[in-house]
């Protein structure tokens, strides 16, 4: 399998230029429980060796120009494209999503690296009207200093990449930890970062002992930001640990994401965005639809329409060709979407398609469609992160905003209706950080992707996402 060549240099630890440790933690393939590679298992000493390192090269780091670092960042895209392939195949066999999503995510991954390589050199300050005629005000972007990263199993590539490309384009240095389910896409974007160049130091990669690194990068007073993507717990748990030494602290956690169908809308369309979103990884992203709100003038149609388009999806390995669905994560994943599908129909939900394990078994599970969900049921209140479309049926407007609001989670929220004036008026009532209209299209490099409430905190994507990684410094000049 030609995907080795990324095993062999990814089974090692990247810090300071060298790759150390030795192979120990297995990362199994879900498609088939098998045992594909081992990483390193460290511990915090080696996290605090790696935080070092970033923060001796951050000195120089920080200080070469934009341009070079642009230049570096180039390389790095212009490298992981011609890789995509190999990639795509090595996050397929780690993560279990099929080869035609791991390639679109390798090239979504690359595509941040490419929009941060043309934002470095548009980091700009300001210059403002002073007081004094003897004096000028400027304002200056500057670098943080060391920005720990700590990533999800989701989107092994594009996680890493949407965090470590603006703040290596912003001058930051990077300690990377990531998850031990799908370390080794992370490895080998750090194989290829180190080819193109990037000097020792400038990003390392730790795996291992998620509580004893998490520890060391959340409270090493050295790093000055920490960027993680992951659940709602640990992402409180990593801000607490940070508050003692005041760092910046990027979130992107849970979400539970409403989908709202009005009388109004093209259902075709509703339909096929609600399917793209919610079958996506096999429904397991932060931005997956998890409450379907249909009005009643369309409701049977919209779920007869659904029903055919859920039965014609593909279970298998996500390496088949025609795969659409590919395994879960693991046990507990099967687990969550059992339970609540146990609670839902216990509570009056009805089982249209699909409602257990598929019977090629491992984490495989049916794509399943459940209509009459309310709001009592535990699929209202927990995200899903699996193949379960619930339905509720709505009449008024205000009770389903009233109802998509009704979260502790604000991360992504999409409604469909051909009412202009409609269109204004929900999307500004949805207290969530993302609002798709007639559309699931959110992710997108140039975009802010973020959520409100307690989805999480800063904005990742966009010049925004750059603006995490950089401090403004005041400049006050006298005496002219
Ligand atoms: P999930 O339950 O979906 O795996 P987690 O939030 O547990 O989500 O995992 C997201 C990332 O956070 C992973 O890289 C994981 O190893 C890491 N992680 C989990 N617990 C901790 C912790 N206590 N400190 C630091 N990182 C952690």
């Amino acid at each position: 399998m030609k995907s080795l060549d990324f095993l062999q240099a990814a089974n090692r630890c990247l810090v300071d230029g060298q790759w150390v440790g030795e192979p120990v933690d297995p990362v199994l393939n879900p498609a088939t429980g098998a045992a594909l590679a081992k990483v390193p298992c460290f511990g915090g000493e080696m996290a605090e060796e790696a935080v070092n390192a970033a923060g001796r090269a951050f000195g120089s780091w920080s200080t070469v120009t934009a341009g070079e670092r642009a230049r570096l960042l180039y390389d790095w895209f212009a490298e992981i494209i011609a890789h995509k392939e190999r990639l795509a195949r090595l996050l397929t066999m780690e993560q279990g999503k099929p080869l035609r999503e791991a390639r679109a995510e390798v090239e979504y991954a690359a595509s941040f690296v490419r929009f941060y390589a043309e934002e470095a050199r548009r980091i700009y300050g300001e210059t403002i009207p002073s007081q004094r005629c003897s004096e000028r005000i400027l304002v200056a972007r500057q670098a943080v200093g060391v920005m720990a990263a700590i990533t999800p199993w989701n989107f092994p590539a594009a996680m890493v990449t949407r965090k470590v490309a603006p703040a290596l384009a912003a001058g930051c240095t990077v300690v990377l930890k990531p998850a031990p389910e799908t370390p080794l896409t992370a490895l080998a974007l750090a194989f290829l970062a180190q080819k193109v160049g990037f000097p020792a130091g400038v990003l390392n990669v730790v795996t291992g002992d998620a509580v004893a690194i998490g520890k060391v990068l959340t409270e090493h007073p050295k790093v000055r930001a920490v960027s993680f993507t992951g659940s709602s717990e640990v992402g409180k748990l990593l801000m607490r640990q940070a508050a003692a030494t005041v760092k910046r602290v990027g979130l992107e956690l849970g979400g539970n994401a409403p989908f709202i169908v009005f009388d109004d809308a093209d259902i075709d369309a509703a339909v096929d965005g609600l399917v793209a979103s919610k079958f996506r990884n096999m429904g397991q992203t932060c931005v997956c639809v998890n409450r379907i709100y249909v009005q009643v003038g369309i409701h049977d149609a919209f779920v007869v329409r659904l029903k055919a388009r859920i039965e014609a999806l593909s279970v298998g390995n996500g390496m088949d060709e025609g795969v659409t669905q590919g395994p879960l994560i693991n046990k507990s994943a099967v687990l969550k979407i059992e339970q609540q599908i146990e609670d839902a129909v216990t509570r009056g939900a009805r089982i249209i398609v699909g409602g257990r394990k598929h019977r090629l078994g491992g984490t495989y599970f049916e794509p399943t469609l459940i209509t009459d969900v309310s709001s009592d049921m535990l699929v209202t209140r927990e995200e899903t992160f699996g193949p379960l479309a619930p339905v509720y049926r709505f009449s008024h407007e205000a009770d389903v905003i009233k109802q998509s609001n009704d979260s502790p989670a604000g991360l992504a929220s999409y409604f469909y209706t051909r009412d202009l004036s409609r269109a204004f008026r929900i999307a500004e009532a949805l207290q969530f950080g993302m609002v798709g209209i007639n559309s699931v299209n959110l992710s997108v490099d140039n975009a802010p992707f973020g959520g409100v409430k307690e989805s999480g905190l800063g904005r990742e994507g966009s010049r925004h996402g750059i603006e995490e990684y950089t401090d403004l410094k005041y400049i006050l000049i006298g005496g002219l």
